[in-house]
């Protein structure tokens, strides 16, 4: 069963899930997968507007596991989530999975 807290921060990465959906939806149009987009940072800290740059074929990668999520380096909550990769100005990160309920049931890809 999580937290009460890995739940806050599960919840809000899904927001931010949910906006990088809608950016990557009006850059892709004109771009090839290996131009960088610049998307919100998925960390788990509502208050957080800091923008990470990633290759959209890397988000691509990403948003086909819905428990990954990409961070700034540093940003993320090592108690709700395993940093899995190293980049170039990102991190990314797996939920753990008493949360994957909320991660899977909040995303986009998943017709619910
Ligand atoms: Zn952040």
């Amino acid at each position: 069963m999580a937290s009460p807290r890995n739940e806050r921060i599960a919840k809000n990465e899904n927001a931010f899930r949910q906006l990088n959906e809608s950016i990557e939806n009006s850059v892709q149009r004109r771009r090839t997968d290996d131009d960088l987009g610049g998307f919100v940072c998925e960390c788990g800290d509502e208050d957080c507007e800091d923008i990470v740059r990633l290759p959209l074929a890397t988000y691509e990668e990403i948003r086909r596991d819905s428990r990954l999520f990409f961070t700034v380096p540093g940003h993320e909550m090592p108690e709700a989530e395993d940093v899995v990769r190293r980049g170039e100005g990102y991190h990314v990160v797996r939920k753990h999975v008493d949360v994957a309920e909320i991660t899977d049931a909040g995303d986009p890809r998943e017709p619910s």
